[in-house]
């Protein structure tokens, strides 16, 4: 394994930065509010709670003595029932903008040491995502915008988290969906953030339109009729000068697949994730006054979602096996393989990875994640062990 110099925080100048004492800098460092990265990204601290009213998963930046911040994405709420969500979020304003919300992961992209560095939104450097960014972004955003941090969404198959064969793409792409200030986080206008990312020849999420408040309910609704037929994920409704909060909202098939996967890991599988999806369907049948055919079809659809994932990981365990998560990653520089199982590990997760395949110029590798906790209560239950 490489060796890398250790990096202190200089606290005084990060307190300075922060504008708060030196006393609390040092409070956040032992209390482990900030943590730094590893190996050549120890001047990287990542919050891993909220202070100072900085996000969990912001990253701050220490070069020599000069700081930044690299704000995590702000959590988007989501709509349960859109004609009164919209009424009620967007009063103040005529018009709101739609852009696909896509299903992937969301990676934020900032220049550093002369690479492309992807952080997840809990602030880690992931090595996967930065050989992709390099890949795929313009570098000449990042040297002539140095203020500017760049957000999207990872997309596509070969994808250690999200892996979706939803959308017309082979491997991974990076759609950017907003473009914000360093250290304040603000963002740049949408229309002017597309013309930007244009710019640059970026990806970009799609847009279907700026609509005026009072149509908005019903284009939205048959935009995601149309996105759910496709089995896309959703939208995301904005004020165009991105001063109001946005606000979610997604088709019922992509509520279905996300309850197929979580109940094919029913034991790992938050609560909440589950009932939520379920409380969406309640909302969006009522909503769109469906009739008695198309509700029927809904609960058919629902219930499957949720029983036929979890009856499959059952028989699979009585059959011997164990259930698991397959992956892919796919990466043109071998070193990013052994970067990302270290990565993995240091995050604490299970993953078994396979020998490198080469194809195309690129060394493609599988992971398996075995769901132990899954694996583990369906076995005891064929044991004859009780739930609880
Ligand atoms: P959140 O805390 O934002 O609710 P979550 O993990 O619950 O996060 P999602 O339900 O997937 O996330 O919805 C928000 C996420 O959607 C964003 O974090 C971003 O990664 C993703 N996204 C995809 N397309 C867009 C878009 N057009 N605009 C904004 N975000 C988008
Ligand atoms: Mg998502």
């Amino acid at each position: 394994m490489e060796h890398y110099p250790q990096t202190e925080l200089d606290v005084e100048s990060a307190a300075s930065f922060l504008d708060i004492s030196v006393q609390r800098m040092q409070e956040l460092m032992e209390r482990r509010v900030l943590v730094p990265n590893w190996n050549e990204y120890q001047h990287l601290f990542r919050f891993e709670h909220k202070a100072l009213q900085i996000d969990i998963g912001s990253v701050l930046v220490q070069k020599g003595n000069v700081f930044s911040l690299i704000r995590g994405f702000p959590k988007i709420k989501r709509a349960m029932l859109l004609g009164p969500a919209i009424k009620h979020n967007f009063s103040d304003i005529p018009r709101v903008a739609v852009e696909e919300k896509m299903n992937g992961y969301n990676v934020r992209v900032i220049l550093l040491d002369g690479k492309l560095v992807a952080l997840t939104r809990s602030g880690h450097v992931c090595p996967y995502s930065s050989e992709k960014a390099n890949d795929l972004l313009d570098h000449d955003f990042f040297t002539e915008n140095p203020q500017f941090v760049v957000y999207g969404e990872m997309v596509g198959p070969d994808n250690p988290y999200v892996p979706k064969k939803i959308y017309d793409i082979g491997s991974l792409e990076f759609f950017v969906f907003d473009i914000r200030q360093k250290n304040t986080g603000l963002p740049l206008p949408l229309h002017e953030r597309r013309s930007l990312a244009e710019k640059y020849s970026f990806r970009q999420v799609r847009l279907f339109g700026e609509f005026d408040i009072q149509e908005a309910p019903d284009v939205v609704r048959h935009i995601i009729q149309d996105i759910g037929r496709k089995g896309h994920e959703g939208v995301v409704i904005k004020d165009p000068k991105m001063v109001l909060q946005p606000i979610k909202y997604t088709a019922s098939q992509s509520n279905c697949s996300d309850l197929q996967h979580a109940m094919k890991v029913y034991n790992e599988s938050g609560r909440d994730f589950i009932f939520s999806r379920i409380v969406r369907e309640g909302f969006q049948s009522v909503e769109w006054d469906e009739n008695e055919e198309d509700f029927r079809k809904r609960c058919l659809q629902l219930g499957e979602s949720i029983l036929r994932p979890m009856k499959e990981s059952i028989i699979k365990v009585r059959e011997g096996e164990r259930v698991a998560e397959e992956f892919t990653i796919r990466v043109k520089d071998r070193a990013t393989i052994s970067r990302f199982e270290e990565y993995m590990r240091r995050l604490g997760m299970d993953v078994m990875f396979s020998e490198p395949k080469i194809e195309d110029n690129e060394y493609v590798v599988h992971m398996t994640k075995i769901n132990k906790s899954t694996s583990d209560k369906t076995l005891a239950m064929w044991e004859g062990q009780l739930w609880s």
